[in-house]
């Protein structure tokens, strides 16, 4: 396999060195905005990459400039040979990270320490346990609130992921940002995305302005600190003058950030799909099996990316509603 150093770069110029790799479609929570309430198709266990897959192409995507590395699912942490596959992207000179939904975490800390993973996104979409039980369709509350808990003892730094839908959880920013200032951790609005399967409608979406008016008027526009970005950052980041943590809005829905885009994603079935959005995807698994070069594969489904939104022109209902994509649990976010 001839060795390939040249970067990933679109139409648009932008260089693609972030990889988002699902794991899993398969996950121990149910929450309604991910997984369709049908649940999604069953297929064998051979249209899935393995262990050795999922490292395998990571490596070649890492050959082409990728320089970070994020895990997702379903829930990542439920996928057979999970902790191997971890250990063995943390060999590579990646910064690599995580985003699950916490149940699992403390049977993996160290096999999070072996790696170098030092920051770890975990997903809570309520401060309410009953609530949490209704959105998430199971029980784990309090595992997930003593396992975040956890991290932080251990020393990692702590993300806290809330996908934020009028009329479920609105009610609750205020409570989630006073968490960031009693604590070091970083909550991150998610505003409610359109996926196959999750009845999304855009009334339901809480905007990034909507977020900070909430905030200016509990804690003083004053007292809201805006943050400088990192570069290629999804959210915008803030903290309340004083408080240990901080808090971040990720916007796609209502002001995307597209154009410094530098995110890959490569689904449990070895799809890579060069969009949130976009349903122009490409197989590697099958040419990684068959001993095909990768890179010419990845190069056409990279210059074929459009400049936003998968090539939608905004995510409004009308649009949405002639729009195929997977469902978000299939995918990976
Ligand atoms: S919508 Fe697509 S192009 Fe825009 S930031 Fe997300 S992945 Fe990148």
């Amino acid at each position: 396999m001839k060795k390939n150093t040249q970067h990933i770069i679109d139409s648009f110029g932008r260089t693609h060195n972030y990889l988002r790799i699902s794991l899993t479609e398969k996950c121990n929570l149910r929450c309604f905005y991910c997984m369709p309430l049908e649940g999604v198709t069953h297929r064998e266990a051979e249209k899935f990459m393995t262990t050795e897959e999922v490292v395998g192409i990571a490596k070649e995507f890492v050959k082409r400039g990728v320089t970070k590395i994020r895990l997702t699912g379903g829930e990542p942490l439920v996928k057979k040979g999970a902790d191997e596959i971890i250990r063995e992207l943390g060999k590579l000179s990646v910064t690599l990270s995580l985003t699950t939904n916490g149940i699992l975490v403390d049977r993996f800390i160290e096999v999070f320490k072996e790696a170098g993973i030092t920051s770890i996104n975990v997903s809570l979409d309520s401060l309410q346990e009953d609530r949490f039980n209704a959105i998430s369709r199971r029980s784990h509350f309090q595992k997930i609130r003593d396992n975040i808990q956890l991290l932080l003892d251990e020393g990692f730094g702590v993300k806290i992921n809330v996908v934020l839908i009028k009329g479920t959880n609105d009610d609750e920013i205020v409570d989630f940002v006073q968490w960031s200032v009693r604590e070091k951790i970083s909550v991150q609005f998610i505003e409610f995305m359109p996926f196959d399967g999750n009845s999304w409608n855009r009334d339901k979406t809480v905007s990034e302005a909507e977020i900070i008016t909430t905030l200016e008027d509990r804690f003083g526009a004053k007292n809201l600190i805006k943050l400088e970005d990192a570069a290629h950052s999804t959210s915008r980041n803030f903290k309340i003058d004083g408080a240990l943590g901080t808090f971040g809005i990720i916007s796609t829905v209502t002001n995307p950030f597209c154009d410094t885009c530098n995110r890959i994603r490569l689904t449990a079935d070895g799809k890579i799909k060069n969009c949130l959005f976009s349903n122009d995807e490409a197989d590697l698994l099958n040419a990684y099996r068959n001993g095909d070069e990768l890179s010419p594969i990845i190069n056409v489904a990279m210059h074929n990316k459009k400049a936003g939104l998968g090539g939608l022109k905004q995510l409004d209902n009308e649009t949405i509603n002639q729009h195929e994509n997977r469902s978000m649990i299939t995918i990976g976010g």
